[in-house]
């Protein structure tokens, strides 16, 4: 088990800066995401935890030891590649064991820890047979126990589950995530995916052009976004995002919103001229009393919800309603929001005032 601290890591290839001072710890235990768009430095990061990329600058600790300059191989850690490179003329087992028998452990502790593995992972019943007629969700497991029977501190693991299809791969989240919980070690996963990140993590980190844009629990950086990029990216659909200009005082409790007044949650921070009021879907309420106008341009039936595109004076906003609530294309309607759920963004940094 292991307690990972990053602190203002950076790396740069040439010229271009892939991360820019990154800094954020993954506890001791932890299932922590890496989360963003392709190219946004995720893969960087994670190799550089590893010891298989060199920063730039900033230094990176493991239980508070400093490991920046370390070898891969001075740092303890496993890494489950998203290609499974497995030893295709070995059996099951032979691939298992290989990294125990290259360390010359005595047979009889590589034969009891192989078995173990095998036991947490289902697969005892393979262990004589050769991995080239293995099904995607065996071959899988065996590059699992190959990571986890040497015990190490951390995993690491980039995009595991990319190449497998949509059904296969949630049930293989399932697994690596129930594994996690009995084995209790560390583990760093690197996802574009926002639902797999919110539905396995304990914490994430969301990335976007190589900056950190936010670090948390799922459930705070879904309610509470700090930038219009973490709100734009996790949610589907995502945070609804209005750009308008106004102004918002220390401790004001409501907004000037084109022509109506917005109940918000109070701020410390102001926040003057042009800014983005961000709300989720599921706070978006169809309220003919209101005098919020919009018109309905399109309804997406999902069994119990259903999200309806309006189109407003600010732009397009989607609401997520029960599918019990009759709404048609075309027809007007008035719309609330729930004034404790919204999130107030200055346009220009796309920071959350708070
Ligand atoms: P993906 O999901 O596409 O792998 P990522 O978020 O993991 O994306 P990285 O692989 O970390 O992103 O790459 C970040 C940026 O750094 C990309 O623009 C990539 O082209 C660049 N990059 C990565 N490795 C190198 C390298 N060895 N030399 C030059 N540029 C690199």
């Amino acid at each position: 088990m292991a307690q990972i601290r990053i602190e203002n890591l950076r790396k740069d290839f040439g010229s271009f800066t892939a991360v820019q001072s990154s800094s954020f710890t993954i506890e001791d235990g932890e299932f922590f995401m890496l989360l963003g768009p392709s190219g946004c430095g995720k893969t960087t990061t994670l190799r550089m935890m590893a010891g298989l990329e060199l920063p730039t600058a900033g230094e990176i600790y493991i239980d508070g030891e400093e490991v920046s300059q370390k070898r891969a191989r001075e740092r303890d850690i496993a890494f489950v590649f998203q290609m499974f490179a497995l030893y295709p003329h070995m059996t099951v087992g032979k691939n298992i064991s290989y990294p125990l028998r290259s360390q010359g452990m005595p047979k009889a502790e590589v034969k009891r820890k192989v078995s173990e593995v095998a036991r947490i992972l289902g697969i005892e019943g393979i262990l004589n047979s050769p991995v080239g007629g293995l099904s995607g969700g065996d071959r899988q497991r065996v590059a699992l126990g190959r990571a986890i029977v040497r015990e190490p501190k951390a995993f690491f693991m980039d995009e595991p589950l990319g190449a497998l299809d949509a059904e296969f791969r949630e049930h293989m989240a399932e697994e690596l995530r129930a594994l996690h919980d009995r084995m209790g070690a560390t583990t760093v996963y690197v996802t574009h995916d926002q639902l797999e990140a919110m539905q396995m993590g304990d914490k994430i980190v969301v990335m976007n052009h190589g900056v950190v844009e936010q670090f948390g629990k799922p459930q705070d950086i879904y309610d509470w976004p700090a930038t219009t990029f973490a709100a734009g990216f996790i949610g589907s659909p995502p945070m609804n995002l209005l750009p308008f200009d106004g102004s918002v005082a220390p401790g004001a409790t409501d907004v000037a919103f084109g022509t109506s007044r917005l109940a918000v949650p109070e701020s410390r921070e102001p926040g003057k001229g042009a800014l983005v009021l961000g709300v989720r879907p599921e706070h978006v309420r169809l309220d003919d009393t209101s005098d919020y106008r919009a018109r309905v341009t399109a309804v997406e039936y999902l069994g119990t919800t259903q999200i309806v595109t309006l189109r407003v004076d600010h732009g397009e906003i989607k609401a997520r309603i029960p599918s019990t609530t009759r709404v048609q294309e075309g027809e007007s309607t008035g719309i609330a929001l729930d004034a404790r759920k919204l999130t107030l963004f200055d346009a220009e940094s796309g920071r959350a005032l708070r």
